[in-house]
């Protein structure tokens, strides 16, 4: 009998996946993967958004060497905790940015924002830095899970700013943490708990930022995961595509 269990999750989660440069960057900087493993008393999966910065392609290296590295850091040794692998896992993405940062020279900026989330064992955990997002977009709501990392949030939680002035402020756009730019990174790492179907999980880089959330929920819970994800892109692009666009959508409504 699992009767108890209905609100909750069973089988597995399906996604969609998407990125674009957007009508402005001369080159996509953004990095996306999703992942699976199966072991024996265990499913686990791992999605992952990156954002890179930096000239020279050092932007799309960093964002890329961050999905690559996180990847194979989760999932080389599934005994710990997912918190601490995600943990770990950061941190090694970070050094290997860092160090391939430190090889170009110290004028050359090489880093990446990187939200990650996992799926093992009924639960969801994510980990986070920079300024990409994560978003849990159920019936009610659309709760937005992770902090930018960035000068216009810190802005506003110091709360001496007007609301306008935060949008205009010139360094709105700063991010204050990011992966590969110092020898330590200090992340956020969550436990989101078990997720029921009618959550769904977006992930998106900040090329995103001109669809409004209504519109997002919408989008997100009226179309397949794939379906949604293009339809995301071609939204962001209708509001100016300024910037590289990249979307995962993860649901476990069967
Ligand atoms: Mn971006």
């Amino acid at each position: 009998m699992t009767w108890w269990k209905r609100n909750h999750v069973s089988g597995h989660p399906h996604h969609g996946a998407a990125s674009h440069i957007g009508r402005v960057r001369a080159e996509n900087q953004d990095a996306y993967g999703h992942f699976a493993a199966e072991s024996e008393a265990d499913h686990t999966y791992l999605y992952i958004v990156a954002d890179g910065m930096g000239g020279h392609a050092h932007g799309r290296e960093a964002s890329h060497i961050a999905v690559e590295v996180v990847r194979r850091a989760y999932f080389a040794d599934l005994t710990a905790p997912p918190e601490e692998r995600l943990q770990s896992a950061f941190e090694q993405a970070n050094r290997t940015i860092f160090e391939r940062g430190l090889a170009e020279g110290p004028y050359e900026v090489m880093g990446t924002t990187c939200t990650a989330l996992a799926y093992e064992g009924d639960r969801l955990y994510f980990a986070h830095v920079g300024d990409s997002r994560l978003y849990r977009i159920s019936r009610a709501e659309v709760a937005l899970l992770t902090t930018d990392h960035t000068y216009a949030e810190a802005l506003r939680q110091q709360g001496t700013l007007t609301a306008d002035e935060i949008r205009n402020h010139p360094r709105r756009h700063t991010l204050l943490r990011a992966m590969g730019i110092d020898s330590e990174i200090e992340l956020d790492v969550v436990d989101l708990g078990t997720p029921t179907p009618d959550d769904a999980f977006l992930l998106a880089t900040d090329g995103l930022a001109g669809v409004e959330s209504e519109i997002m929920q919408k989008v997100v819970r009226g179309l397949e995961p794939q379906t949604a994800c293009e339809r995301l892109i071609d939204l962001a692009n209708d509001a100016g595509g300024r910037d590289n666009i990249t979307v995962l959508i993860v649901r476990f409504d069967g």
